[in-house]
């Protein structure tokens, strides 16, 4: 991935023309007001630099799961209000639909430094089909294309993939640009130690990137429940736990290979237990040895301590997934202590994955972090090895 260079949008000329930009503005809505703006101010440096250039703004993206239909409920028109407040523009024009009169008529009276916004993308079928219609009348409506949306980089959709075949001048905007380059750095070229912190629920999730980053790390830690998977395959014994019976034979395979290949995989020696998330009886016990009853929810305070331990001497550093059930306070300990130790720590540090990233948001440790990717299945598909298609789509 690294290898390909990317074009940047700082090499456009943009005065005058239709930029289309595809931005992430999927915001969470809580009865029609957004609740957390993020999205729509990590994608301001771009928009702002092409007002500045006097380019002819056309911002385009998905909001929820509308399926192909019109719904208002997913209507991107709260999104427009934000945006001009932040923009201090005055005014972003919605149109009425994606594609069709309304949305051309905007887009060709736009003047130099005007920003206008499409509707809801997923509102028509042929966003997500990548139907070539579709793509067509998208592409039309603009002469520069940027995409900026790295949380859709790695679907294959009309914004995404289609749009920028139609388009010769076309380039990352600055939130991709710095997301491939954080990303990067944890490909080629990594400065050494590098020790990959992975977690959550399931090492089926888990399992390209393991085998991605096997060789490329010093030290691979396990936590969260996938943890219990290699426990049981070392012949633990997890008692209600979460286990991945049918992953066991792979964890047993992973285990070797990096025994074989030199590169440390450490899980828990301890855990938190209980027999269930909202039950009073939780305790400290050994990973190869949760009673019956209960399940493995958290690290413990040991393995918290050997994890920061390994972390303190590491150069490069990313963390993948939760290291308990951390939605339920009593076991977010360990995933809070996971970012601490690593927002405290002068490593480069990235995190990615959407649970990872809301609990490090939680625990206001974001500004420890080197990187804190906003695409969550885009991050993973990244560091699993894979050419994301909208940064392919973007070669000339
Ligand atoms: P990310 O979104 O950061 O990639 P995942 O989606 O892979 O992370 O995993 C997050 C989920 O894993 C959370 O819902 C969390 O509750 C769950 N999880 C982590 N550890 C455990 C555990 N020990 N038992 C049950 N669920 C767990
Ligand atoms: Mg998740």
């Amino acid at each position: 991935m690294a290898e390909i260079p990317i074009p940047k949008m700082t090499d456009l000329a943009l005065g005058g023309k239709r930029v289309l930009i595809r931005v992430d503005f999927n915001v969470p809505l809580s009865d029609g007001v957004i609740s957390d703006d993020t999205r729509i101010r990590a994608a301001l440096p771009t928009i702002e630099y092409a007002i500045e250039n006097n380019a002819r703004v056309i911002l385009m993206s998905h909001l929820g799961r509308p399926k192909g239909t019109e719904n208002p409920i997913f209507s991107l028109d709260p999104v427009a209000t934000r945006l001009a407040e932040l923009l201090k523009v005055g005014e972003v024009t919605l149109t009425d639909a994606c594609v069709g009169d309304g949305a051309r008529r905007v887009a060709l009276d736009l003047r130099d430094g005007q920003v206008a916004l499409l509707e809801n993308l997923r509102f028509h079928p042929g966003e997500t089909e990548n139907d070539p219609k579709f793509t067509k009348a998208l592409a039309s409506l603009g002469e520069v294309y940027i995409n900026d949306a790295f949380g859709t980089a790695h679907r294959s959709h009309a914004s995404v993939v289609g749009v920028p075949a139609h388009l010769r001048k076309k380039a990352a905007g600055f939130l991709l640009e710095k997301e491939i380059a954080a990303l990067s750095r944890l490909m080629t070229g990594v400065e050494q130690p590098y020790v990959a912190v992975l977690g959550g629920a399931k090492v089926s999730d888990k399992i390209e990137i393991i085998k991605n980053l096997i060789n490329r790390v010093d030290c691979l830690i396990i936590g969260g429940a996938m943890a219990n998977t290699f426990a049981a395959a070392k012949g633990g014994t997890l008692g209600a736990s979460l286990v991945e019976a049918d992953k066991l034979a792979l964890a047993r395979d992973l285990l070797a290979r990096s025994e074989s290949e030199g590169v440390k995989l450490i899980i828990p020696s301890d855990v938190v237990a209980a027999t269930s998330p909202d039950a009073g009886d939780a305790e400290v016990v050994p990973i190869n040895g949760v009673p019956a009853d209960k399940m493995a929810l958290d690290i413990g305070p040991d393995t918290r301590a050997a994890f920061k331990d390994i972390l303190g001497r590491a150069k490069t550093i990313f963390w993948n997934g939760p290291m308990g059930m951390f939605e339920a306070p009593q076991f977010a300990a360990g995933t809070i202590a996971m970012a601490r130790t690593i927002s405290g720590q002068g490593a480069f540090s990235v995190v990615g994955g959407g649970d990872s990233v809301a609990a490090v948001r939680q625990a206001g440790l974001e500004k420890g972090f080197d990187h804190v990717s906003t695409g969550g299945g885009a991050s993973l598909k990244f560091l699993e090895g894979k050419v994301l298609p909208g940064i392919a789509a973007l070669q000339p």
